[in-house]
């Protein structure tokens, strides 16, 4: 359907103005009419204030558009090193001169009362910097996913959101998204019996001419190019669909140096996790293949298929094998972002718990790491039980816009 879904889609995957085939995209978008109804939107005075740092393709194209839509949440500052664009984005969101911050001047906002939370929309690698100065002026922070190119400097976030008493989210959408979460439900209900292999398949393709795919095709701004942006969306749909963390992994990869894109970061990269059940997850990612965010669970009775599964919309979930009474759940589409910043705005408000806290971002910080660390090592198997156990599972604390 070549909806405003699919330009989204395109977005997502970097893709726009490309000619790329969608499966599944049946769902439509649907007006503002078939968002959720059970949550009213707050007065303005009301809402929680959000700065957006860093204005590229994810903020314009989804942050801020979310903003504008959203219950509890509101835009009330920028930032960005670019003075012309900041200055025509402020205006166009009716924001006055000084809601207006660069990265020198970040930390004046201590003394801003409207900003109470923070959106690290920065290249990976910065996030860190940015977050631990956010929470050193007070405020609360929503950092994109990956949290972190370290697990040292993911470390540090969390502890400096302890230290300020300060909520630290990472923005995994999926954990609030409708299908995602029906997908969990399903499989916490044994339904389809138990889980016992998972495949995860994350990639698209990048260009070095894309500035947005520059940083993310370096290592040191990255954290690790495909794995880092794509695969790490595979690592967490593995632990969010079972409900538990890997013990061991073991991870290769097939990188064609000669390709300008791949000087400093691997392409292709597959590995497996071994999870204490004797569930089996088998991630694939890469920069060099078609989009697509795709993972199957096959379980003891049937198969669960979500192709596209992480899509910003047009995702589409099948129950393979299973009767037809259980099979086709019904999903309902909504914005991704709008509902995230939402339940962010929440949080901070103390209506909902933290679902998405620094500590579930280190957790992939740390096996993107035990992965590259595998590969370097020809495949050798990396222990992972670091007896990390999320706090709240998102199948049973995040409502669904409708009973699925
Ligand atoms: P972009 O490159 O499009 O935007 C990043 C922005 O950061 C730039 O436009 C710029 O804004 C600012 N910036 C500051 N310093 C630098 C620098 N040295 N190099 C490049 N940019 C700089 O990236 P995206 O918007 O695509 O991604 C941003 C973050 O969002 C990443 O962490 C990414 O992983 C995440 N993301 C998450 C998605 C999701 O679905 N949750 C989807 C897409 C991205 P300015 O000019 O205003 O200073």
């Amino acid at each position: 359907m070549p909806n405003e879904i699919s330009r989204r889609t395109l977005i997502e995957l970097g893709l726009a103005g490309a000619s790329v085939a969608v499966a599944g995209a049946a769902i439509a978008k649907p007006g503002p009419s078939a968002e959720p109804q059970d949550r009213p939107a707050l007065p303005d005075n009301d809402k929680i204030g959000f700065a957006v740092v860093g204005l590229g393709k994810l903020a314009l194209g989804q942050i801020i558009p979310g903003l504008k839509t959203a219950k509890s949440a509101k835009l009330v500052a920028v930032v960005s090193g670019d003075p012309v664009k900041a200055k025509r984005i402020a205006a166009e969101n009716g924001l006055p001169a000084d809601a207006i911050y660069n990265y020198t001047d970040y930390d004046r906002m201590a003394k801003d009362p409207r900003i109470q939370v923070v959106y690290i929309v920065l290249p990976n690698a910065m996030h860190a910097e940015y977050t631990i100065r956010a929470l050193k002026a007070g405020k609360h922070v929503l950092c994109e996913k990956p949290m972190a190119t370290s697990v040292a400097d993911g470390e540090a976030m969390i502890a400096a959101a302890k230290a300020a008493d300060r909520k630290l989210m990472i923005a995994y959408r999926c954990h609030y998204e409708p299908l995602n979460l029906v997908a969990m439900r399903r499989l916490r209900s044994g339904s389809l019996g138990k889980p016992r292999i998972v495949t995860t398949d994350m990639g698209r393709q990048s260009t070095l001419s894309d500035p947005s795919d520059a940083w993310r095709l370096d290592m040191k701004m990255s954290g690790g190019g495909a794995l880092a942006d794509m695969g790490v969306y595979g690592i967490n749909a593995a632990r969010y669909l079972l409900n538990e963390e890997p013990i061991e992994v073991r991870a290769w990869a097939k990188t064609d140096r000669t390709d300008p894109r791949f000087r400093t970061v691997e392409d292709v990269v597959s590995w497996q996790f071994r999870f204490p059940s004797g569930t089996i997850a088998n991630g694939t990612t890469s920069f060099s293949c078609a989009g697509t965010m795709a993972y199957q669970v096959f379980c003891e009775n049937g198969r669960l298929v979500a192709d596209p599964g992480c899509f910003y919309g047009g995702n589409k979930l099948s129950l393979i094998g299973v009767p037809a009474a259980q099979g086709a759940p019904k999903i309902t589409e909504i914005d991704q972002f709008e509902r995230e910043m939402d339940w962010m705005a929440d949080v901070v408000r103390g209506k909902v718990p933290l679902v998405t806290p620094g500590e579930e971002g280190l957790q992939d910080v740390r096996l993107m790491t035990a992965i590259l660390e595998s590969v370097a090592k020809g495949g050798a198997t990396v222990k992972t039980g670091w007896a990390y156990k999320r706090a709240h599972d998102p199948a049973a604390v995040v409502d669904l816009p409708h009973p699925a």
